[in-house]
């Protein structure tokens, strides 16, 4: 698995980034072939979050953002964070097949929302689960 890190202006903060990537590669199930780990210090997240992981499968790659708001935290809290992200490499697996499903089969738009939502509360709660247990 090669892995690739972007826009790093500091030294440290991609050291530690990459520790813990490296502590909790072994959960990146063997068919992604690549994770890219990208530094936005400059940028918030729309909803606040401190990391995002997003999976895809046609290319077999992770790609792993890491916002401004995760510098702010705790050390313990900072793990958490890219432990839970790189969880994701196994829960977002069946999510955006799930996802997949409810936008190409599900016509009306209402229940296409609450069914989305519901899907996207159980893969947080799993992947929070796994976060805990591994
Ligand atoms: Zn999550």
């Amino acid at each position: 698995m090669k892995i690739e890190y972007v826009a790093f202006e500091n030294p440290a903060l991609q050291g530690e980034v990459s520790s813990l990537v490296e502590k909790y590669k072994y959960i990146v199930p063997p068919w992604i072939l690549r994770i890219r780990v990208v530094m936005c210090a400059n940028r918030e997240d729309s909803l606040g979050t401190m990391a995002r992981a997003t999976l895809d499968h046609d290319y077999m790659s992770l790609a792993l953002e890491v916002y401004a708001r995760w510098i702010d935290q705790s050390d313990e809290k900072r793990e958490e964070t890219i432990k839970h992200e790189i969880i994701h490499s196994i829960t977002n697996y069946q999510f955006n097949l799930a996802m997949n499903v409810v936008d190409n089969l599900v016509a009306d738009e209402n229940v296409r929302r609450l069914i989305k939502g519901q899907i996207t509360e159980r893969v947080e709660r799993t992947t929070c689960w796994l976060t805990e247990i591994l």
